[in-house]
């Protein structure tokens, strides 16, 4: 929707065609302090929101534990004053909402919306010819984007493109609860297990209500459905094992009929190339970010914004030329495994969490992941020289990261931590 609404404003005529006119539970609540300016290109001013009730503030990340103690992350001050000028406030969204909200301008745009399934793609070569749908109608046009999530990828399955995956496949289950009061940041509650971290979101949708939900390794899940556990005990089990969400559980107990959490699988991972001559690639079919860097919408609104320019850019040629179309795939994947491979490695895997403790590993994430996505939202990289910077700095700390990883898994380390367990 972002990306048709982007150009249809700049006077090409767009069909989106959408397998699923109607949100079945989505999911992307918690937004980066980068997502507000991207929203507001698209017509959706943070005030507008906020009056509306579609969103509430987001003023800090809390990282809390088992034991209650607990750890809060807030942008540093000095991003607030010139020259960087960053609002330091940003969003928790209603996601049905914010996509009713999103499909009203969509509309008023005059973009057509298909409501059909792509079943087949029709290339020449590199290109992209016509889309063929579940309901038979052929579709033609001169450019097309790919925005079809992290299941369906379909662009990056018919190029069959690289890919790079990070971490186990991971389940989500997720519910919502009505709450006397709320506070105004995302709480993440972690075990900090000396294993692969599980965790459970706490995100203010609304003032009363808040939507809670549970990360695990799908193996880890497997085995309990195996024991013949359901989902909605698993659920409850997890949130009982935190004295914060406890209440919730024995709150749900007293509804009847029980509804049963929502879940979703996932398996984080970035394709090479997300450009072609006639295609882009956007959002999660490009690259699913870990959902625990909350970046998963700022993602998918800056690709929308990226993807459309160098479409109305190139828009009398024939084809988006080479070096723009590189670069675009160079930004999305540099971002993209610089998010993976950072919170895999600090926050997921635990060598890092056991030797500096699960406080300083979250600000050895937050800190170069915040500023990385302030900056590039700042500097706007564009061009061979500005992106290739720019993808020189994420791989540098990339790979700090890894290093740092690597050091913290030397058997010293692990032995301490075997003996201290
Ligand atoms: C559990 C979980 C929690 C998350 N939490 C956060 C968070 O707190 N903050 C955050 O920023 N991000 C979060 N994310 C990520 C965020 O939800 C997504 O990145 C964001 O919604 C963008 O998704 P998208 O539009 O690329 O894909 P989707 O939302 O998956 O949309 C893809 C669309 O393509 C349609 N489609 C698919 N195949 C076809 C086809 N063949 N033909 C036609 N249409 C098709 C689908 O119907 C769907 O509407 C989370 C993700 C998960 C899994």
């Amino acid at each position: 929707m972002a990306a048709s609404i982007h150009l249809a404003e700049a006077g090409l005529r767009v069909s989106c065609i959408e397998a699923e006119p109607v949100d079945s539970d989505p999911v992307g609540e918690s937004l980066d302090w980068s997502a507000p300016a991207l929203l507001k290109a698209l017509g959706l001013p943070m005030e507008y929101l906020l009056a509306q009730g579609i969103a509430t503030y987001k003023r800090h990340v809390v990282l809390k534990l088992m034991n209650g103690s607990e750890q809060h992350y807030i942008p540093g001050e000095w991003l607030g004053k010139p020259p960087y000028n960053v609002d330091l406030q940003t969003l928790h969204v209603d996601r049905a909402q914010l996509n009713h909200a999103l499909r009203a301008i969509f509309l008023a745009k005059g973009i057509r919306l298909v409501s059909d399934r792509v079943v087949h793609v029709e290339t020449a070569g590199r290109s992209v010819k016509r889309v063929m749908t579940a309901q038979g109608e052929r579709i033609v046009a001169k450019w097309y984007i790919d925005a079809s999530g992290s299941n369906a990828s379909l662009l990056p399955r018919i190029f069959d493109l690289p890919v790079y995956e990070y971490g186990p496949r991971k389940v989500a289950m997720w519910d919502y609860f009505t709450v006397p009061e709320s506070i105004e940041g995302t709480t993440l509650h972690a075990d900090p297990c000396p294993r692969y971290m599980e965790w459970v979101w706490q995100i203010p949708i609304h003032p009363n209500t808040i939507s809670v939900g549970y990360v695990s390794p799908g193996e880890a899940v497997k085995e309990k459905r195996q024991r013949g556990l359901s989902v909605q005990e698993i659920f409850e089990t997890q949130l009982q094992r935190f004295p914060a969400l406890r209440g919730l559980v024995h709150d749900t107990a007293q509804d009847t009929p029980k509804q049963q959490a929502r879940t979703t699988s996932f398996r984080c991972r970035v394709f090479a190339r997300t450009a072609g001559p006639n295609w882009l690639v956007a959002g999660e079919a490009a690259a699913m970010v870990d959902p625990m860097t909350s970046n998963g919408v700022t993602a998918a609104l800056r690709h929308a914004a990226e993807a459309s320019e160098l479409i109305i850019r190139y828009r009398n040629r024939k084809r988006i030329p080479r070096l723009p179309a590189a670069m675009y795939s160079q930004r999305m994947l540099s971002l993209a495994r610089f998010f993976n491979s950072a919170i895999e490695n600090v926050l997921y895997d635990s060598p890092v969490r056991n030797r500096i403790g699960p406080f300083k590993a979250g600000d050895v994430y937050t800190i170069p992941a915040w500023s990385m996505n302030l900056v590039y939202s700042r500097m706007r990289p564009r061009g061979l020289v500005a992106t290739t910077l720019f993808r020189l700095l994420l791989a540098t700390l990339r790979y700090s990261l890894c290093a740092f990883h690597w050091w913290c898994s030397r058997p010293q380390f692990s032995s301490q931590i075997a003996t201290a367990t």
